[in-house]
């Protein structure tokens, strides 16, 4: 066990003890015993605070150009890579991924850096023939201002990097509340940041709760764009905030993602891929793969080879390398997912394997649970309808390819979807008609590619893309210019 730390907000390039001293703690999942950081239970005071300082930074870091910009996220991507297995460390330590996860998504984070660093140099706009034959008009992009960055405990670095960093390198400044769950890593990537060297309030980061910095941020009138992922209820709220006062709001919410296995599908892919889309890191991606639906034909034989790989793998603390599945990210998702293995039950569904908590003594101080994989599930049940955000797996039976596609659509979430099949035919129907932001043909639902759009239909997403070239529409304003000689 290691000493607990303190985490401060970071304001205006300080680290800075909130005014009120309250702390709030965030501890290790593998063991409630161990708190890993008394993090600062911030209030308006902070938010005002760091506010006026990206303010003040905005007028200085929109003059540099975006070389310029690009260095500073070069010099953070290089300092990431420098300690990732620090980072790794405290993120497995923190939330629970395991360890090979952690390292590879403080990789991720800074591959992300190096991506923006770059877009400071790509176009900004286009010549467009004027009606005017002497005239010459063109759009360019100007920066929003003040981007207010909320981010969930799954992703502790790569959602917030894949925020700051296209903000960044557009030219607005940032004010950053990451998840009380996972302040610590939170702290080490905003390390990163200051040893990298950016002007003094260029980037800025709050910690407290959703509900009184969350909020703030959401209705502060000096944050000129926010961007959000999380949890479906807390989206709406922070968009509704946002919309009441004209301020840009980017919403990525939850998902119920469906992977389709088609009666021609090589079946031991499609296991591996149910398996790491559904269950890595303890199933708690928005992309995760939740609804497994499968062709009559080969309903029973699929099933026996899930049951059989999904027994393999060893539940346990993320440090160790043998283990596939660490703990559940805090207590009240481990409560979540029981009360969901309890409801399916009820509602008639059939557990076949897992679902509980392990038994071995060394595990009992820690948020675990065994893999859960439910039969004989139907569509309208809530294990089927709503986001668990944890490892089960719920077999749907479809009569034929049509019934996989109307089952796979029957979500009021969009965001993810997967076919294992080797018919084109398929191929193609699946594409046309699935309603997913993200649509994967012999791929597990939980890829993301950082140069490509992100995002979800439905309840999953609201408004423009993240990632790649997409972001650039969410974090500036187009001007269209017009110039007669
Ligand atoms: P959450 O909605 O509880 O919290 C997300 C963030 O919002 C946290 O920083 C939290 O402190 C803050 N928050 C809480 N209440 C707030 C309020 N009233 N106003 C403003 N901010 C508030 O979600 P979570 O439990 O941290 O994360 C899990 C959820 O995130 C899941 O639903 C998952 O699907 C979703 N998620 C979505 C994506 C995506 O890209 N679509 C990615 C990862 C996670």
């Amino acid at each position: 066990m290691k000493d607990a730390i303190i985490i401060d907000n970071y304001i205006g390039g300080q680290w800075k003890p909130p005014a009120n001293r309250e702390r709030l703690e965030s501890i290790n999942p593998a063991n409630k015993r161990e708190v890993m950081g008394y993090v600062a239970n911030s209030t308006d005071f902070e938010l005002n605070e760091a506010v006026y300082a990206a303010e003040t930074a905005r007028l200085l870091w929109r003059k540099k150009t975006g070389a310029e910009r690009g260095q500073l996220l070069v010099r953070t991507a290089e300092l990431l890579e420098s300690r990732l297995d620090e980072i790794g460390e405290t993120m497995c330590r923190e939330m629970g991924k395991t360890f090979a996860e952690a390292r590879g998504e403080t990789a991720r984070g800074a591959a992300i850096l190096r991506y923006y660093a770059g877009e400071g140099m790509r176009k900004i706009g286009d010549v467009i023939p004027s009606s005017d034959a002497e005239a010459f008009l063109f759009t360019t992009r100007v920066p929003l201002g003040v981007i207010g960055v909320i981010s969930p405990w799954n992703f502790p670095v790569a959602i917030p990097i894949w925020k700051m960093a296209p903000a960044l390198i557009y030219g607005n400044t940032v004010v950053w509340k990451p998840a009380v769950e996972t302040a610590v890593t939170a702290a080490a990537v905003m390390q990163c940041f200051h040893d990298a060297g950016f002007p003094l309030g260029a980037v800025n980061m709050i910690v407290g709760s959703g509900a009184v910095v969350g909020n703030g941020m959401a209705n502060h009138p000096g944050i000129h764009g926010i961007t959000f992922t999380g949890s479906n209820s807390v989206g709406k709220q922070v968009g509704q905030a946002a919309l009441a006062r004209g301020a840009k709001y980017q919403l990525e919410m939850g998902g119920k993602n469906p992977i389709i296995i088609a009666g021609d599908a090589d079946l031991d892919l499609a296991v591996d891929a149910v398996i790491s889309g559904g269950l890595r890191s303890t199933g708690q991606k928005c992309t995760a793969t939740s609804r497994v639906i499968v062709e009559r034909s080969i309903y029973e034989l699929f099933k026996t080879k899930l049951l059989e790989k999904v027994a393999t793998l060893k539940v346990g603390n993320g440090m160790d390398p043998s283990v596939w599945l660490g703990p559940c990210a805090n207590e009240k998702q481990l409560e979540t997912v029981l009360r969901y293995i309890q409801k399916g039950k009820e509602e008639g569904a059939v557990l076949l394997y897992g679902g509980t908590q392990p038994e071995d003594s060394d595990l009992s101080d820690g948020f675990y649970i065994t893999p859960a994989v439910f039969d004989r599930v139907e569509s309208r049940m809530s294990i089927a309808q709503e986001e668990i955000f944890g490892p089960v797996l719920a077999l749907i039976e479809a009569r034929d390819f049509e019934d996989a596609i109307t089952l796979a659509n029957d979500t009021s979430y969009g965001l993810s979807a997967s076919i294992y099949t080797k018919n084109i035919g398929n191929v193609l129907s699946f594409v046309q008609n699935m309603e997913a932001g993200l649509i994967r043909v012999n791929a597990e639902t939980a890829g993301v590619e950082l140069q490509a759009p992100f995002g979800g239909m439905k309840q999953s997403s609201s408004h423009s893309r993240e990632q790649g070239q997409a972001a650039i529409e969410f974090f500036t304003s187009v001007k269209t210019v017009f110039i007669k000689p």
